[in-house]
């Protein structure tokens, strides 16, 4: 049984004129065509819903027909294969946007730690945003390990009051400090962080090294751009829906269709590959919020046999001793291919906890118990200091494909992981 709930009664109008602007798209056409006089909810919610894959092949015709209109032309996904990409009016919705979120004021001073570049929008947003706010920016970018000691005390010195970047990014300003003995930047109280949920590893570094900062976040995607928000107040996993992004979840599944008139790229019943469900939020505002499920679980075949990396990541996080996690693969379908399970371990971890997690997994994740009896090595469990991230955009994926058999020689500086404990790879 179908079962869908929605973020609020949308305006019919506005649902009509998205259904026939897609069905206008030639790619798009023989799906949603016979279907586009829609006035109603009832005939809305029975559209089939858009994939990545079809939206992303009217983005030609999209891009053909947008003369009149300035937009930011941005993508996503891209480190494995060619990206996505998607068309965002150059106003950014920072004005909408900012009439319903406002965690800075104009006398705010936003040190913006997102990349810029390589079609991600991050960086070009926040800049939109604090000046929407009437804020001043600091056009920092991402900062590896070597150039932390001349920013932080930087930053200190102009008087910065906001962070922002991906909850990695500020996750790795705090390891920097406490490994380097450097003092945090309790000067910026203020942390505005989109792109990746909001892990248990840096709440607790900002528990801990912050206490005085307050979190204040953004869902959406580059497809969708931003659906909701929310403030300290809120759980982190949980966002209030702008008015203009209708928001259904079918099955579990979060779909949004974007109803804003400026709009551009056609985003109707758009399957984000998230799960979530409609919560009262803890903060006291009275509108339906979407608290977040974690991602679908996305299959791929690891020694003949299907596997979802999301699985495997729930199933470590089920322990107390597990503060983060990701399935990194190499050399996935060929004869040597392995899978390597990376855990960042709370502080007093016990030294066997590699292998005592090894051995938790493959009982509960049994088809991946039973693939890797033949091939003991295919599969190894190992602590790490820190998770292995995105270089365009510094997010942390909870699973990464190499296509080489084995990592890169590390350098101090690199993102990749630093192994803190022995690797655990028999039972
Ligand atoms: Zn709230």
């Amino acid at each position: 049984m179908t079962v869908t709930l929605m973020s609020q009664q949308p305006d019919n109008e506005a649902l009509a004129r998205v259904v026939q602007r897609v069905a206008a798209l030639p790619p798009l056409t023989a799906k949603y065509a016979a279907r586009s006089e829609c006035h109603t909810i009832e005939a809305f919610s029975e559209l089939p819903v858009l994939t990545k894959d079809e939206l992303n092949a009217a983005m030609p015709f999209v891009l053909r027909e947008i003369h009149s209109t300035g937009a930011y032309l941005y993508g996503s996904g891209g480190t494995m294969s060619a990206p996505k990409l998607s068309l965002i009016p150059s106003s950014m919705y920072a004005r909408d946007i900012a009439a319903h979120w406002r965690p800075i004021e104009n006398s705010d001073l936003v040190a913006n730690l997102y990349k810029p570049g390589r079609l991600w929008s991050s960086h070009n947003f926040y800049n939109s945003f604090a000046a929407e706010c009437g804020a001043t920016v600091l056009t920092v970018g991402a900062l590896e390990d070597h150039e932390l000691p001349v920013w932080l005390p930087f930053m200190r010195q102009h008087g910065v009051t906001a962070l922002a970047g991906t909850p990695s990014q500020i996750a790795h300003i705090l390891e920097f400090c406490v490994r380097t003995g450097t003092a945090p930047p309790v000067f910026a109280d203020k942390l505005l962080w989109v792109g990746e949920p909001y892990s248990h590893h840096t709440d607790a570094l900002v528990r801990e090294y912050l206490p005085g900062a307050q979190r204040h976040g953004l869902y959406g995607s580059t497809e969708t751009w931003v659906i909701g928000f929310n403030g300290p107040k809120c759980p982190a996993d949980t966002f209030h829906v702008l008015p203009y992004q209708y928001v259904e979840i079918v099955n579990g599944d979060v779909l949004v269709t974007n109803l804003h008139r400026e709009t551009i790229s056609p985003v109707l019943r758009y399957r984000l590959g998230d799960r979530g469900r409609f919560v009262s939020c803890p903060c006291g505002r009275s509108d339906q919020a979407v608290q977040l499920l974690g991602r679908a679980h996305e299959q791929f075949k690891f020694l003949n046999i299907l596997v979802s990396g999301e699985e495997i990541a729930s199933t470590v996080k089920e322990l107390p001793e597990v503060e983060g996690v990701q399935v990194a693969t190499f050399s996935r379908g060929n004869p040597d291919e392995r899978m390597q399970l990376r855990v960042l371990l709370r502080d007093g971890a016990r030294a066997d906890t590699a292998l005592r997690i090894r051995a938790y997994v493959l009982t509960r994740v049994y088809r991946l118990g039973w693939a890797i009896t033949s091939n003991e090595d295919a599969f190894e469990v190992i602590a790490v200091d820190r998770l292995e991230t995105n270089p365009r955009t510094a997010k942390t994926p909870t699973v990464v494909h190499h296509a080489e058999a084995r990592e890169a020689p590390r350098r101090s500086s690199d993102d990749a992981p630093v192994p803190r404990g022995a690797a655990a790879r028999a039972n």
